[in-house]
């Protein structure tokens, strides 16, 4: 016999469900195609003996079958969560795939900055794979606030200069800056690339971390960094690596069930209904739509095949060109003859 220690009753026109908890175990009736009606009033009535409240649930239960006949009907369907037994459906924006068909249309010839110069193209692949994760996670360090041509220029500098983990550290923070110089932030970046390189030189034997946890922890590495370390350094997909052009395109889309502020609360966002399957491919892809159609500002909605399905785009109105203004004619005042 139970300890019944919770019972609720929730009563719907046509469910009723039991959920009766003991110290070990949770159970809910109702829907389980197991259970038949009078087996779940047998069921409630071995609680007759419970809690005063338990009794009076199944007392108010038994009266509405028998003065209702209620019917107990049972669903084919078992996506049920396991707290309260109640169905979950998984939300998933409606137009996602026709929109991302469309996106691979205005990718397809892949000639969007982030295709020639994304972390991994700007690496040296020819060089030891610790070398060329170690160029990986710097190339992704240098392009955070930074446009992919500096970020690729600075690379090849770094390149050039002798880009490992002890000739960097050889390097003096002055020598650094000027070769990683324009990109932004670069005097915080000296900073960050000189401690992140000790560090990896300390603890992780010249290579770098194998988990996005242990990448997090180094200094200037954050989440977006991270996600995506592993996959172009690691070849593992642990998640999608989401930065502003994903954060953007994927509010202006309408992905996610309430606008994100934060690009973190777009990855979980994100995480909870695309397909794992695309997840490897989804910032490549918004990057690159996001550097020649989906721009920040002034996006080019006119000649975008998502216009009429996507939210923003239905609304957005492009601004008015002002009308050029004429040059001041200079009136020269005549010379007196
Ligand atoms: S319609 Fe405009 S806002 Fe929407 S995806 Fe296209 S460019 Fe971006």
């Amino acid at each position: 016999m139970l300890t019944v220690r919770n019972l609720k009753l929730l009563q719907t026109t046509r469910n009723i469900l039991f959920i009766m908890t003991d110290t070990h175990e949770s159970k809910y009736f109702s829907h389980s195609p197991s259970v038949t009606r009078s087996q779940l009033l047998r069921t409630g009535s071995s609680f007759q003996k419970c809690s005063k409240e338990s009794n009076d649930a199944i007392k108010t239960l038994k009266r509405k079958v028998k003065k209702e006949k209620i019917e107990i009907k049972y669903e084919t369907d078992t996506s049920y969560d396991n707290v309260g037994g109640i169905k979950k459906e998984k939300w998933e924006p409606s137009t996602w795939r026709d929109q991302l068909k469309n996106i691979h249309e205005m990718r397809k010839n892949r000639d969007a900055p982030v295709d020639s110069m994304g972390c991994d193209v700007i690496s040296d692949v020819t060089a030891k794979p610790e070398v060329y994760r170690y160029q990986v996670l710097l190339s992704l360090m240098l392009s955070s606030q930074t446009r992919d041509q500096v970020t690729s220029a600075a690379m090849s500098r770094l390149r050039e200069h002798g880009c490992t983990i002890d000739n960097i550290l050889k390097t003096d923070d002055q020598k650094l800056g000027q070769l990683i110089y324009p990109v932004g932030f670069w005097k915080r970046k000296v900073e960050y690339i000189k401690k992140t390189s000790q560090t990896l030189l300390d603890q992780y034997n010249g290579d770098i971390p194998k988990t996005v946890e242990d990448l997090c922890k180094l200094t200037g590495v954050g989440p977006k960094m991270a996600y995506l370390v592993m996959k172009c350094a690691w070849n593992e997909i642990q998640g999608i690596g989401v930065d502003t052009h994903v954060h953007r395109i994927s509010n202006r889309l309408g992905w996610h069930q309430k606008p994100t502020k934060q690009p973190e609360d777009t990855r979980k966002s994100l995480e909870d209904w695309l397909p794992r399957e695309l997840w490897s491919e989804i910032n490549h892809l918004l990057v690159g739509f996001g550097q020649q159609t989906c721009l920040p500002v002034y996006p080019k909605c006119s000649v975008c095949l998502n216009k009429q399905i996507c939210p923003y785009g239905r609304s957005y109105k492009s601004p008015k060109k002002s009308p050029k203004k004429l040059p001041k004619t200079e009136i020269k005042k005549e010379e007196p003859v």
